[in-house]
Formats: structure tokens, sequence, C-alpha cells
């Protein structure tokens, strides 16, 4: 499948590992946000968190439950982090791969502001 995040998961795409199990893949963004900036994603190809049901829920719980794994390998567990879904166009979704992003290492700017 033509899918960058696919890509990146099977290693045909080099990205900097942060964490993996039998479920997730975790790596660090390429450009960015924060000072810890992770995205974690399902092996699974599904395309948002839009597109999930059934079955496809519990990726969610297990992209949670590496974000908490991510959070204390990096040390930000008690600091604090940010975990965000962009879905679709207005929320500036660019990867059709479903990934969670966490942010931390630093406080962050304050959310839902207008741009
Ligand atoms: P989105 O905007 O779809 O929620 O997030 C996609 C994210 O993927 C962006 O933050 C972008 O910087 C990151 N990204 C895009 N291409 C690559 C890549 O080739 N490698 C890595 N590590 N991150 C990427
Ligand atoms: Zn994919």
């Amino acid at each position: 499948m033509d899918c960058l995040f696919c890509k990146i998961m099977n290693g045909e795409i080099p990205s900097k590992k942060v964490y993996e199990d039998e479920n997730t893949y975790a790596f660090y963004d390429i450009a960015p946000m924060a000072p810890i900036h992770v995205l974690i994603i399902p092996k699974k190809h599904v395309e948002s968190a839009d597109a999930l049901s059934g079955d496809d829920l519990v990726l969610v719980q297990q992209l949670i439950f590496a974000a908490q794994k991510v959070a204390r390998q990096l040390g930000i567990e008690k600091s604090g982090y940010r975990l965000v879904f962009n879905n679709g166009k207005d929320a500036g979704q660019t990867v059709f791969h479903m990934h969670m992003h966490l942010l931390g290492g630093d406080a962050l700017a304050d959310f839902g502001t207008r741009k």
C-alpha cells in the first residue's frame, strides 16, 4: 500500500523509533512542534479516527497504552503531555494513516485558541 506511515512502520522509510509493541509503532516527528513530539501509529492501516468503527476502536486503547509507555520512557509522565488526533482537512491532517501526536517537554501553548 502506498502509505507513508505504513512504509515507516515497515522500515522502508527510516525513522527514529521511540517505542514499538505488537500493535503500535512510535517515532519522532520530522518537524517537531514541541521539545518532545512523537507520533504513535497503529500497525493496522486505518485512515483516521473518524473512520474507526466496531473492532477497530480498540486501536485507540492501544495507542493510549503506547503513549503512557512513551511518556514514562521519556520521563514526562509527571510534567505532562498532550495527545492529539488531527482528523480531516480542517484539522490539518496530512497523512491518512491514523496517528496520535504526543507533545510535551515544556509548557505548551494554550489549546483551542482561534486563529
Ligand atoms: P498530521 O498533520 O497528519 O496530523 O501529522 C502528520 C505529521 O507527520 C506531521 O507532524 C509531520 O511533521 C509528520 N511527518 C510527515 N512526514 C514525515 C516523515 O517522513 N517522517 C516523520 N518522522 N514524520 C513525518
Ligand atoms: Zn498506512
